[in-house]
């Protein structure tokens, strides 16, 4: 076994045949038994990159002391430190102070260390659900097993889209192209074969060797691997290069712009009041920690933790409902999707094909019987076995038996699966047929050309088998067979498959032509395989739409979202299944585009159409058509998501806002090139996530809202009492950072896991053009700010004023002053409280959402009234606040006006919905 690994380099640079290769690693044709994959797979390790090592924990915690609120923060901690040695007698107040922030400066670096590890887990967790599996051939049988089961030793099958998984030698090639770009920065693709190579050849240059990283872009073929893991080419690059790549979301980088210029304008402000307060003979310690006081409840310093702890709910979220989000900026993007152009085969459909009808010899025969078990009858079986036998043999795809609980299924493309079904059905042995005639060539199916082509020999002489979508099979076929014989396919003729394909296509079948023709050797290429052909007859599979899907288009249309399909089956085919899961509305008539069409329209006609027609169908598109829809759609303003599956898909994927590729279907190419991946492939699963993108988009708001609001209400009494000339603060800078780090915290992290508002979908998507921080969102924290403000201010002085002395008198130590505090701070965490309802939507009221729906919430809210009781009831913690116990009374004052601020906010709903009614 450990032979593979000692004569890797011997094998990758001399010349040998694809025999001695396989010979070499102690393989065969037959590949690996599972008994000696399963020994190699314990003596070389798993096929996986390990991550090199990133800076030491201990780097990244400090590395949170370098953000600009915590430089900030322990500057002033500085200060208060130095003014309480300056102090005589000592002010221990100030120390306290100094304390606290130092302690707040601790509690941001440990959340913030948590989160940025926390959403690197996430990061790799979702990594890991991203299917990776690799097709071999072990014990003489094709079969799938995760890319990091592979072994030195394995033989793999590669076809277009696959990502090379390790590094190997090519011992079988069909047109294979493979695109190194990941190794040698080229990104045109290079061909490989089987052929031996000299040995003066560089070796990623070499012809026969395909390496981990690299791309299939065409073609199909069989490699031997010989090496796997860190043994890999990539594997020594990725061990040298590699590190965390932090994405940073627009949306993110807005918070943390409007989060800098908030503390910049607090530090402004906190210099103005220092300034003013000393000029008007206030002393200067108490200043400075008045002048403190503002900058820190201006500062918002929960606010980045929350913001990426929303984000991070969503993505786990959507990977609950099937979709995974590769990068955040995914999850906002989402929200404001405008257009959506959608695959039809797998994704609106089950791609679960039944061949329904077969047509033959001018007649239709009728195929019974459902899914891929091979039980059911075909109406004169003998008229069609050798159509079937001649598509069953250009067939990749195997139909595996029921085994444990799953039933019979298919390896490969579900559209051959059909095929091989209904040949069982038909009462042949495919195995004996392809043993019969054994395949010595093929021209690999692509999406471009749309046909399959395989060569076999039979007696002697070889066929090429044919099968592809029909109008592109009949333009290359001068014959057709019937009960007759073979005859020329005159216009007649072709008028009378084209109809009966129509009519196939009509009741929403895809259709398959099926051809041969005799050809010189099995090296013919397309030129002489694929011209020429006689036309055996067309089959016509059913591939039922998914049931999910109907209600997701529903709520797609509701939600402002347009629906294109953009498919590469035939036209009938492709309307008649918008029309069943509703794409196209009963009684609406779409405009349908023919790739052939859009290659002649020019881009302002392209436009045009689509700015035009409300329901717009491609059909018969290749991938670089689908590449030109979306960039027309993104040219015209609009946000465009786009499903994908083949390799050629990934420009397309790029290019679209969000690309969505499929996890079960799907390429590994269109998979890497993609931001989002469905692991159910079900369209519906888009319509989920945007739902959810939007919901986190508005969770962001709320708590937004949340957070900003209060600081006006922090601010407004300390700004009242230099106006009237209060020697003492309302409200201190330990009291604002016990509010901001202590009571408001969790109620903004539950504002974000919210699920989605009702009626999320039914309003038109948000422009993207729009700031965060809109005028909107800037009234609505004014809003509730002010009346929060104004209850905190008045419950303040109006304590104050039971004292029935002059505001001079007052010393810090005095009762009525602490009792003044501590109202003012349990002010705020009442109207908080209140507020945390108001927030939870802008337009609903929130007994209609259920005012006990977030139980999150409520727990927060009853955490946060907790911590403000132990402030104003245990002795140890008065002392640091110097703070005092509140009575009954003093509480029912301060809900009976926090609820001020949700009364107010009800009204204000109720009359923006009434004035929504009246418009
Ligand atoms: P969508 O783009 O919505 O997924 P699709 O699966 O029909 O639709 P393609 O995979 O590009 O798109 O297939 C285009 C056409 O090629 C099909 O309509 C069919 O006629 C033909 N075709 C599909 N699979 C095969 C195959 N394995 N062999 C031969 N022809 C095929």
């Amino acid at each position: 076994m450990s032979q593979a690994t000692d004569r890797r380099v011997p094998l990758l640079t001399q010349e040998c045949t694809a025999a001695e290769a396989l010979e070499a690693v102690g393989s065969s044709w037959h590949g690996l038994s599972a008994e000696d994959a399963n020994e190699r797979l314990v003596a070389h390790g798993r096929n996986e990159l390990v991550r090199p090592r990133q800076a030491s924990v201990v780097r990244r915690f400090l590395a949170q002391f370098t953000d600009l609120f915590a430089v900030m923060l322990i500057v002033a901690a500085g200060i208060t430190s130095v003014a309480y040695l300056l102090s005589d007698p000592p002010d221990i107040g100030s120390l306290q102070l100094a304390i606290a922030i130092l302690a707040v400066v601790l509690l941001n670096a440990v959340i913030g260390f948590m989160q940025e590890y926390m959403a690197e887990r996430t990061a790799e967790a979702l990594q890991a659900m991203v299917p990776h599996r690799a097709r071999v051939i072990r014990d003489g049988e094709r079969a799938e097993v995760p890319a990091a089961e592979l072994v030195p030793g394995d033989l793999v099958v590669v076809e277009a889209g696959d990502a090379v998984s390790a590094d190997c030698r090519v011992v079988e090639a069909h047109e294979l192209t493979v695109n190194n770009m990941a190794l040698t920065g080229e990104s045109a693709p290079v061909r490989r074969d089987a052929d031996p190579v000299a040995a003066s050849i560089a070796r990623l240059e070499a012809r026969d060797l395909v390496w981990m990283g690299t791309t299939v872009t065409a073609g199909t073929g069989k490699a031997v691997v010989v090496a796997t893991g860190r043994n890999t080419e990539f594997g020594r690059i990725y061990q040298l290069t590699a590190g965390a790549a932090t994405d940073v979301s627009p949306l993110r980088r807005q918070v943390a712009l409007m989060a800098r210029r908030v503390a910049a304008a607090a530090f402004a402000l906190g210099v103005l009041l220092f300034a003013v307060r000393l000029l008007a003979g206030g002393s200067l310690v108490e200043t400075f920690v008045l002048a403190l006081g503002v900058m820190v409840a201006l500062v918002p310093e929960g606010l980045p933790a929350t913001m990426s702890v929303a984000l991070a709910i969503g993505v786990r979220r959507m990977a609950k409902r099937h979709a995974l989000i590769k990068k955040l900026l995914a999850v906002e993007t989402l929200g404001s999707t405008t257009v959506i152009c959608t695959d039809k085969t797998g994704t609106l459909t089950k791609a679960e094909m039944t061949v329904q009808v077969i047509w033959t010899d001018g007649r239709v025969r009728r195929v019974s019987g459902a899914g891929y078990e091979p039980k059911g009858e075909v109406e004169d079986p003998d008229s069609v076995r050798e159509l079937l036998r001649v598509a069953a043999l250009c067939c990749d795809a195997r139909l595996l038996p029921p085994a444990g609980r799953q039933g019979w299924r298919v390896l490969g493309d579900t559209t051959e699966g059909a095929l091989l079904v209904v040949a069982a059905k038909a009462g042949l042995d495919v195995q004996a047929e392809q043993q019969n005639a054994a395949r010595v060539g093929e021209l690999p199916f692509d999406s471009a050309r749309k046909l399959m082509t395989t060569l076999h020999t039979t007696d002697g002489r070889t066929w090429a088998h044919v099968k592809g979508a029909p109008q592109e099979l009949l333009a290359r076929c001068t014959h057709i067979r019937d009960a007759a014989g073979i005859s020329t396919l005159d216009d007649q003729k072709r008028r009378a498959v084209l109809a009966a394909n129509d009519e196939m296509a009509g009741s929403a079948l895809r259709v398959l032509a099926v051809a041969v023709r005799e050809v010189g050797s099995a090296r013919a290429d397309h030129d002489e395989a694929e011209h020429g052909l006689t036309l055996l007859g067309l089959v016509g599979m059913l591939d039922p739409p998914r049931p999910e899907v109907v209600a997701a288009v529903q709520a797609c249309r509701e939600a402002g979202i347009r629906i294109v399909m953009t498919t590469g089956d035939y036209a009938l085919t492709a309307e008649a299944i918008a029309r069943k899961v509703g794409i196209i509305p009963r009684g609406a008539v779409p405009r349908t585009i023919t790739g052939v069409e859009l290659d002649q329209t020019d881009d302002a006609t392209l436009h045009t159409a689509l700015v035009e027609n409300p329901y717009l169908l491609f059909a018969r598109v290749k991938p670089e058509h689908k590449m030109r829809v979306v960039s027309a759609f993104k040219d015209l303003g609009e946000i465009v998501a786009v499903t994908g599956d083949g390799a050629n898909d990934a420009p397309a994927l790029k290019r679209a806002d969000i690309g969505v590729a499929m996890g079960e279907s799907g390429t590994d190419v269109a998979r890497e090139a993609s931001v989002m991946v469905l692991l159910d492939d079900s369209f519906a699963s888009i319509a989920a996530a945007v739902e959810l993108g939007r919901s986190v988009y508005q969770n962001i708001r709320k708590f937004l809202i949340y957070l900003f609001s209060h600081n006006i209400g922090e601010l407004m009494p300390i700004l009242a009492a230099t106006a009237v000339g209060f020697p003492l603060v309302p409200l201190s800078a330990v009291q604002v950072l016990a509010i901001d780090l202590g009571s408001d915290v969790l109620p903004a992290l539950a504002l974000g896991t919210e699920p989605p508002e009702p009626g999320v979908m039914k309003t038109p998507p948000r422009d993207p053009r729009k700031p965060l921080f809109s005028i909107d969102l800037v009234r609505r924290m004014l809003f509730l700010g002010s009346i929060q403000a104004v209850v905190v201010t008045a419950v303040f002085f109006w304590h104050i004023s039971k004292a029935g002395i002059p505001f001079d008198a007052f010393t810090s130590d005095n009762p009525v002053y602490r009792e003044a505090l501590t109202m003012t701070q349990a002010g705020i965490v009442v109207c908080q409280f209140f507020n945390g309802f108001a927030v939870r939507s802008d337009r609903l009221s929130v007994f209609r959402i259920g005012l006990l729906s977030n139980r999150p919430l409520l727990a927060a809210q009853a955490i946060g009234l907790a911590i403000m009781c132990a402030i104003s009831y245990l002795p140890p913690l008065q002392a640091v606040f110097n703070t005092a116990p509140l009575s009954v009374a003093d509480w029912g004052l301060l809900f009976a006006l926090g609820s001020l601020v949700l009364v107010a906010d009800e009204i204000r709903k109720a009359v923006h919905r009434r004035k929504e009614v009246l418009t």
